[in-house]
């Protein structure tokens, strides 16, 4: 097996610089893109004192890669419970009706549990699970996408049905289109006397919800969250949809899923919920969760109980962990805990390095390296301006760019300022942000940085198309 310098590099949480000057010393002249033999490499890492063998064999850079590469032959495929996030805008009762659902469905079949918080719980309908993610607004939604981890399979959008679309349903909408996850429109506050369902349906189909009764394929579903009405008809609609989505996962193999949220518990240490994506999580098992390695120690479900498994799609709080690691971030249970730990602690390192070397996000800059290097096909765009009129006249505009072996996709557009939203938005899409007439928010701005979005404000509108057209073609002037 052989390994360039950079792969050799990131296994073993080192600059490639560091590797090439080692290498120097040893009388050979290499580029971080050249094939170190076996040799080679065993001289490095004996200089590290690793050992070859195990760190080696394993490629850890990417757990879900890892996971796949080691599905077990004759994989033993059951139907799992969706998994549901509802989003939607301020005030629309994302929260009441979660509260709804889980007050109408968890104290049937499981009297006398005790709600717990951990940021996601189960429901049993018809003998059906559905789980929810319960942190409302899709910030939560959208950081886990930005990290990487697909775990939503379905999104209720909640409309009240007094006050129609609102910017933050449109933002919502944009954020599932992009992640592709299916809406189910949730018309709520369906109790007021101003309840006005069809200007929502109307309002909707501007953006693409179509009604079914208007020949679309979009699920509507009037609600009252705080009378508990028309819940039984939302939870008969997610699971039809589920239905049609077949979802599947294989409970006997070791667990995959992702991290819901963590924190640093006083007395008990790191306190993750992990979402069980794939396989069954058991009490003992050695796991790798993002950065961060253990044992599961004890596991708690979501009204509080322990427990001994979890399967898939099932939400559990863990304990075990050495360190506390991020939503979104990928976890996966090992055979032994030697491995578990060597390839935490090499994770841990190399995300060191990460840290300190640019993110690969797309900007204005470096489009046209990207695209070259046949990355890019999608230049995926978000447009915010000062009055709606502007928004669509610039991306229309926008949209009218011809360039071949690109593509310009809107993805999201909004009248205002550039918010933070928009921003983890563009880090989960990797697009860039045009503002026209407008300037992001403090927030916005701190977010940006962090997440190393491109930002364009702008004041006339063809400069806005000849600055795009021109970093497509890469004759983009450098910027100081
Ligand atoms: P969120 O910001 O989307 O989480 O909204 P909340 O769930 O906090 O709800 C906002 C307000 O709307 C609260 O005062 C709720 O009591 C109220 N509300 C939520 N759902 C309904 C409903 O179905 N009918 C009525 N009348 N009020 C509702």
């Amino acid at each position: 097996e052989s390994l360039s310098v950079g792969e050799l590099a990131k296994k073993l949480g080192r600059e490639p610089s560091e590797i090439i000057k080692k290498l120097f010393m040893l009388g050979v002249m290499a580029t971080i893109n050249q094939e170190l033999d076996k040799d080679a490499i065993e001289l490095i890492c004996a200089d590290y004192g690793v050992e070859v063998e195990e760190e080696i064999k394993i490629d850890v850079t990417d757990l879900e890669v890892y996971f796949e590469q080691n599905e077990e032959d004759g994989a033993d495929l059951s139907e799992r419970p969706p998994v549901v996030t509802i989003m939607g805008h301020v005030d629309h009762g994302k929260t009441t009706l979660l509260d709804s659902i889980r007050q109408t469905k968890v104290t049937e079949g499981e009297a006398g549990g005790i709600t717990q918080h951990i940021g996601a719980y189960q429901v049993v309908d018809n003998g059906k699970k559905i789980t929810f993610l319960d942190t409302p607004g899709h910030a939560a939604f959208t950081t886990m996408r930005a990290r990487g981890a697909k775990v939503t399979d379905l999104t209720i959008l909640v409309v009240a049905a007094d006050d129609g679309v609102m910017p933050q349903t449109v933002e919502a909408i944009n954020h599932a289109k992009a992640a592709e996850v299916p809406i189910i429109v949730a018309v709520n506050k369906m109790d007021k006397p101003t309840a006005n369902p069809d200007r929502v349906m109307q309002e909707l189909t501007e953006h693409g919800l179509v009604p079914e009764d208007w020949g679309g394929d979009t699920i509507f579903v009037p609600v009252s969250a705080l009378k508990g009405e028309g819940i039984d008809t939302l939870l008969e609609m997610i699971l039809l949809v589920a239905e049609v989505a077949e979802l599947k996962a294989n409970p006997k193999r070791r667990a995959m899923g992702s991290v819901i949220e963590a924190q640093l518990d006083k007395g008990r240490g790191s306190v993750a919920t992990l979402l069980v994506q794939d396989g069954t999580l058991h009490i003992g098992d050695p796991i790798v969760v993002g950065n961060t390695f253990g044992r599961v120690r004890a596991m708690v479900n979501d009204i509080g109980r322990r427990v001994k498994e979890a399967g898939p799609s099932t939400p559990v709080e863990i304990t075990g962990l050495n360190d506390v690691p991020q939503a979104g971030d990928r976890f996966v249970v090992f055979e032994d805990e030697k491995t578990a730990r060597q390839i935490g602690e090499s994770r841990s390192s190399a995300a060191a390095v990460e840290n300190r070397t640019e993110k690969s996000r797309v900007t204005l800059d470096n489009l046209f390296e990207q695209m070259k290097q046949g990355e890019m096909k999608d230049l995926n765009i978000i447009v915010k301006a000062d009055v709606q009129g502007t928004v669509e006249a610039m991306a229309a505009s926008l949209m009218k760019i011809d360039v071949e072996g690109v593509n310009v996709k809107i993805i999201h557009t909004g009248a205002g300022a550039i918010n933070e939203s928009d921003i983890s938005l563009a880090a989960a899409s990797n697009a860039i942000v045009v503002g026209f007439n407008v300037r992001p928010d403090v927030n916005a701005k701190r977010a940006a940085e962090a997440e190393g979005v491109d930002i364009r404000l702008h004041r006339v509108i063809y400069k806005v198309i000849e600055e795009i057209e021109a970093a497509m073609k890469g004759m983009l002037d450098p910027e100081f």
